[in-house]
């Protein structure tokens, strides 16, 4: 006989990272609340149930739709008053990072009630993880407007944003997204394309902004599936061209690409790891 010794969940509002496309990347700890809580707060039951499914987990879903998102979160606020445990799940990622779910954690924080984040995938981690960028500020733009005039003045108001940018992207606009941002963030900056992250088809490719869409289009595939771009710090495109290059060509001569990034580093103050792909490049052939 076993004996469950797990406690009960206290009521609250567990918002909960799932999947963001393979369905073994979930936490323990998801997976017990999602068994554990009364009922499991989605986007859009037909797309959730499979994942509860995959891991026998029956608690009943329910849908909160984009367009009843308050009347929505009222019925959630009024639930937790009676004691009840529900958790919030989106398509895919965490809650509440470029999809719905925020009204609903603000109208549980604006009544007071507790607010348990379950930390897990997102898009956002996953394909900043496998970009390479050294530590500084990201700002995580989402997605850019679908209309070209309105994502073009978005995207010149980013240019001099320092840090690196990230974008969500659909793939029926990821071809005119990258022209755009090519256009006006610079050609020059280097930009990871990541598609369809953690499943069958996931690409990882990194080049110089100004090359992204004609690689998007040189391959019909590559412009199938979900897209997140991951652009690097302006400050790239120095290190790219002029003092920094010139620096590391010297040192090139005498050492190896990591001894020549520290030093040149060390004297132009831009990031060791950004010379350092940059020496790759630039190394002479022996
Ligand atoms: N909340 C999610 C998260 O935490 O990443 C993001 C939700 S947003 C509505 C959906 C967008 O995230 C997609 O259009 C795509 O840009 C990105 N995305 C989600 N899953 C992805 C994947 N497996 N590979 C690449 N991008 C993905």
């Amino acid at each position: 006989m076993t004996i469950d010794l797990a406690p009960p969940l206290p009521p609250a509002l567990y918002v909960v990272a799932t999947p963001i496309g393979n369905l073994g990347d979930i936490t323990l700890r998801a997976l017990e609340v999602l068994r554990g809580v009364d009922r499991i707060a989605c986007e859009d039951t037909r797309h959730s149930r499979p994942l509860l499914q995959h891991h026998g987990i029956g608690t009943p879903l329910f849908a909160v739709h984009q367009h009843n998102e308050l009347a929505s979160a009222t019925r959630i606020v009024e639930a937790l008053q009676q004691g009840e445990r529900i958790a919030l799940i989106s398509d895919a990622g965490t809650p509440g990072i470029s999809d719905p779910g925020a009204v609903v954690v603000a109208a549980v924080q604006a009544a007071g009630l507790a607010v348990v984040p379950i930390p897990g995938p997102s898009a956002l981690a996953c394909a900043r993880s496998a970009s390479g960028l050294p530590p500084g500020p990201v700002t995580v733009v989402g997605f850019l407007p679908a209309k070209a005039a309105a994502r073009r003045k978005a995207l010149a108001g980013l240019a001099a944003m320092p840090g690196a940018l990230v974008f969500y992207e659909a793939p029926h606009r990821v071809v005119e997204a990258a022209t755009d941002m090519a256009a006006l963030l610079g050609g020059g900056r280097a930009c990871l394309v990541a598609r369809e992250l953690t499943k069958r088809f996931e690409t990882l490719h990194r080049l110089p902004l100004g090359e992204a869409a004609a690689w998007l289009q040189a391959n019909p595939d590559r412009q199938r599936g979900e897209f997140v771009l991951v652009v690097d710090p302006a400050a790239a495109q120095a290190a790219d061209t002029g003092a920094a290059d010139a620096l590391l060509r010297v040192l090139l001569e005498e050492l190896p690409p990591n001894q020549a990034a520290r030093l040149a580093a060390k004297a132009s103050g831009i990031e060791r790891q950004r010379l350092y792909r940059r020496a790759l490049e630039l190394k002479p052939e022996r």
